[in-house]
């Protein structure tokens, strides 16, 4: 498959105005089958780890992967799936959660700057400062006058990292509400997904349409040309981690990252 042609897959165009209800959750026009799908997906991931341990050894640039979505929306099955063949020396996960005491008496990006892949390897965020703009938007976590500057404030923010040589990939995982429904129920019918539940998920479910609104201004302001989002079909995760597992290998074959050269005559060396 020819990767070159996913960088530009499920862009928001910076600048434009989006009807998020318009992208279709269940999209797998990019893909002629699922079984041709799932095979990708594992070839991505082989050749995922092969690009890592260049860009470690390297040492010179970063990717940072960041995954948004509303519950059930498949975050951590998209990590598993797309760096499940990474050796995990060279790549980080950092789930962000409602933030400390410690995290709440700093500026809301000193957490997440702290976490920001070291140049040689990748970092993946599970959740991200993104939260500021959705929940905190959605549930009133600060002034509207806060919020209102964040946006600005995270677009400056991924600037630095960009300019300082981390690409920066960003996914919003789209599900339907419909979707939402059936995972949350299959977590009641199991047992085994028991401790997954949360009833805070309900209060946010309740709160579906005010949670796309802030998306969709989130989209709008903070997709730009050094850090655009991606908006993902999530309601076939085949599909979404084929799409993810395939943006991120051709992003990473696009930053080609190169073995150092070295003046070592290995010839002349003899091992004793
Ligand atoms: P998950 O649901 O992703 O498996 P957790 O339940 O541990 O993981 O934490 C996620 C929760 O943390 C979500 O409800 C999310 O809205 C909340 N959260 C994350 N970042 C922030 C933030 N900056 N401010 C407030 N709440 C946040």
């Amino acid at each position: 498959m020819a990767h070159s042609s996913w960088l530009d897959a499920f862009l928001v165009e910076p600048g434009a105005t989006i009807d998020l209800e318009a992208l279709d959750p269940r999209d797998r026009s990019r893909f002629p089958d699922e079984e041709s799908a799932r095979a990708g997906i594992e070839a991505d991931a082989k050749a995922i780890d092969d690009l890592q341990d260049r860009l470690y050894a390297e040492g010179r640039r970063s990717l940072l992967v960041v995954l948004q979505g509303t519950d059930t929306s498949g975050k951590d099955g998209t990590i598993r799936h797309v760096f499940g063949a990474t050796g995990p020396l060279g790549v980080h996960v950092h789930p962000f959660g409602p933030p400390s005491r410690e995290e709440l008496a700093h500026d809301f990006l000193w957490r997440i700057h702290r976490a920001c892949p070291a140049r040689g390897t990748i970092g993946i965020f599970n959740r991200s400062h993104y939260e500021d703009v959705l929940v905190g938007r959605v549930r009133g976590l600060a002034p509207p006058e806060v919020i209102e500057q964040r946006y600005a404030q995270i677009n400056d923010f991924e600037r630095l990292l960009v300019e300082s040589g981390t690409v920066v990939l960003k996914f919003m995982l789209n599900i339907s509400k419909a979707e939402q429904g059936k995972r949350l129920q299959g977590r009641l019918d199991d047992p085994a997904k028991h401790w997954k539940f949360n009833e805070g998920d309900l209060a946010d479910r309740a709160l579906w349409d005010e949670y796309r609104e802030a998306y969709r201004i989130m989209l709008e302001r903070c997709s730009t040309a050094h850090a655009p989002w991606r908006v993902i079909p999530a309601d076939r995760k085949w599909a979404r981690n084929a799409a993810i597992a395939a943006i991120v290998r051709a992003t990473l074959e696009a930053m080609d990252p190169r073995y150092p050269e070295t003046t070592l005559d290995a010839s002349s060396i003899v091992i004793r």
